[in-house]
């Protein structure tokens, strides 16, 4: 008989018909010789009765956990006592009258329902199994939901879905590339591409006008919690459209993608220029679900008798603080982690000062007058019982930064005011010293248009050009990095030339993109939406690992194919490729 429905799917409107399933053994249990087995599909479970009368009760005697069996029967509602509301088809069950087992199974490492709880290692290795887990089932749903709502949304919108090379030449992203050796032409690599950026610009020069693609994404980068070699983002690139243009686009389809999980956005999403970003929140990825904001208190401290804070204010650094609710409670130990959380982002020390009783306790508070304590109090919002920190550094961003690293860490004990906060992050800079190598660099990709407004510093005062780069943050995370580009060949060469590529190693390494630009380029811009991000907050997981059907582990390894391993001498000899001993 053929399957005529799958397990999860019925209910009581099902009572009274003959029904077939395929599935694995969830559990099994003899009640007083009748067996109750529980059948499971990716779509849930059903439970199918077998009595001690029934021509298959021996066969359904020998079923173990995970053997594969084909099941049908008629749908019968359960009797009273035994209905169970928590699942969708905890009123029914089959009763069976045809048996067959498809397939056995040896004993699993772990018990498909909480093969979550178990060892990472031993998740991965036995991948396939874990993806038995409901909550896998349901995590890579809801990322096939998001694709197509992704697609169907970008077709409505007139965007074309066009490949690009996986095996290419270096695109560079800011990370490591992934090397693959031509075997045709010795000593000569293709790149796995970091993104398809040059790509989905040559195809604005082409006239594609839209184009899109769940592009996939090569970056050998350090290893950092939850990074993957390889991830896959909503790549998308338009022509004749401004910033705000592609802001409502991306906005559009993450109405959509959030619908298909059952969730509403308000849209226009906040917008924020990176300067006040930094400078409100320590972030360029503030976490908008709280309000709470470090604050600039430089001004209080203009004739302050601390000398650590006079010598910042003198070198022309800052000084912010930020309020701690409740942390007139925190003890010592607790007032030490954060001081080294601070150290770690950059500080070199932190002051605190609680407010008890109507008084102000710090270690360092006869170095205030009770003016500067009480205006520090005013700045922050401080009340009693809270606690106010105090960080400062003679470079603004440091300072910023580690505020904001504390600010990050002070809010996990507020209460946030919505679920989603999606924030545009503006304005950032175009470009960054590096001063080793007395060259300026991209800020974010070396594509980015300069603002129009400061195109005119950009040999003179380069560290002030603005940029047409934004970047989406939901919820403290960086969700897509976008841009206007470069459709002049003179500006964008002109930008490469800071970065200290000459004329030769710019037509070498962008020749195609320079070249591209040249024939009539329409001005364009585009953005790189993070899918494997994006999922993971829609279904409540910390980790885009579990997210990938496949991923790789912190260290880079597959542990299911056991990759990256060695190859054959002769597969090395045919690439001309000696490994060297290390
Ligand atoms: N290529 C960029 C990235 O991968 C995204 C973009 O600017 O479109 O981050």
């Amino acid at each position: 008989m053929k399957r005529t429905n799958y397990c999860g799917a019925l209910n009581a409107a099902h009572i009274g018909t003959k029904q077939t399933v395929c599935g694995w053994v969830n559990s099994y249990r003899n009640h007083g010789g009748v067996l109750f087995i529980d059948v499971r599909d990716r779509s849930g479970l059903v439970q199918v009765v077998v009595g001690p009368e029934n021509p298959f009760f021996e066969l359904a005697s020998s079923l173990r956990n995970e053997y594969v069996v084909e099941v049908s029967g008629e749908v019968k509602p359960r009797i009273e006592g035994a209905v169970n509301k928590n699942i969708p088809t905890g009123e029914i069950e089959i009763s069976v009258e045809n048996l067959k087992l498809l397939n056995t199974s040896v004993p699993l490492p772990f018990d498909v329902e909480n093969s979550r709880a178990a060892s990472e290692e031993t998740r991965m290795k036995y991948r396939y199994l874990d993806l038995r887990n409901p909550v896998m089932v349901r995590n890579l749903t809801m990322r096939h939901k998001i694709a197509q709502a992704a697609r169907r949304y970008l077709d409505e919108q007139g965007f074309l879905e066009v490949e690009t090379p996986v095996l290419t030449r270096s695109t560079p992203e800011g990370a490591r590339d992934y090397l693959v050796p031509s075997r045709i032409h010795h000593g000569q690599f293709y790149a796995l591409p970091q993104s398809p950026q040059m790509f989905k610009q040559t195809l604005m020069a082409s006239g594609i006008d839209r184009y899109f693609q769940l592009a996939r994404c090569f970056r050998d980068e350090d290893l950092r919690a939850d990074r993957q070699p390889e991830h896959t983002q909503i790549d998308m690139e338009m022509s004749f459209v401004t910033t705000n243009d592609i802001h409502e686009v991306v906005e559009g389809l993450m109405k959509e993608i959030f619908k298909t999980a059952g969730q509403t956005l308000q849209t226009p999403f906040a917008k924020l220029p990176y300067n006040e970003a930094m400078d409100l929140y320590g972030s360029d990825k503030p976490d908008l679900r709280y309000d709470l904001q470090i604050k600039n208190v430089s001004g209080i401290f203009g004739k302050t008798a601390f000398k650590v804070f006079a010598d910042v204010l003198a070198a022309k650094g800052a000084i912010y603080a930020i309020r701690g609710e409740k942390g007139a409670a925190l003890s010592r130990g607790q007032i030490d982690k954060l001081t080294e959380l601070v150290k770690k982002n950059g500080a070199k020390g932190l002051v605190w000062l609680k407010i008890k009783d109507g008084k102000l306790e710090s270690p360092t508070a006869k170095f205030f007058t009770e003016a500067e304590m009480r205006a520090l109090q005013t700045e922050t919002g401080a009340q009693e019982g809270d606690i106010v920190f105090v960080g400062s550094d003679a470079n603004v961003r440091t300072c910023q930064t580690f505020m904001g690293a504390l600010r990050k860490e002070l809010v996990k004990n507020l209460t946030p005011k919505n679920n989603w906060a999606f924030v545009w992050i503006t304005d950032f800079p175009l470009l960054e010293y590096i001063a080793e190598e007395n060259r300026w660099d991209a800020a974010h990709n070396p594509f980015t248009a300069p603002h129009e407004d400061d195109l005119e510093k950009l040999e003179t005062d380069p560290a002030s050009v603005r940029s047409y780069q934004f970047d989406l943050v939901l919820n403290g995370n960086e969700l897509a990095s976008g841009s206007v580009r470069n459709c002049r060949r003179d500006v964008q060469e002109r930008i490469l030339a800071l970065m200290k590529h000459s004329k030769e190693e710019a037509s070498r390494r962008f020749g195609m993109l320079l070249n591209a630009l040249q024939y009539g380029a329409p001005p364009h811009g585009g953005i790189g939406i993070g899918l494997d991000r994006v999922t993971a907050l829609l279904c409540g997981e910390d980790s885009i690992r579990e997210v990938i059907a496949f991923p790789k582990t912190t260290q880079a390894v597959c542990l299911l194919t056991e990759s990256p391993n060695v190859v054959d001498e002769q597969q090395l000899k045919d690439l001309g490729i000696e490994i060297s001993k290390q």
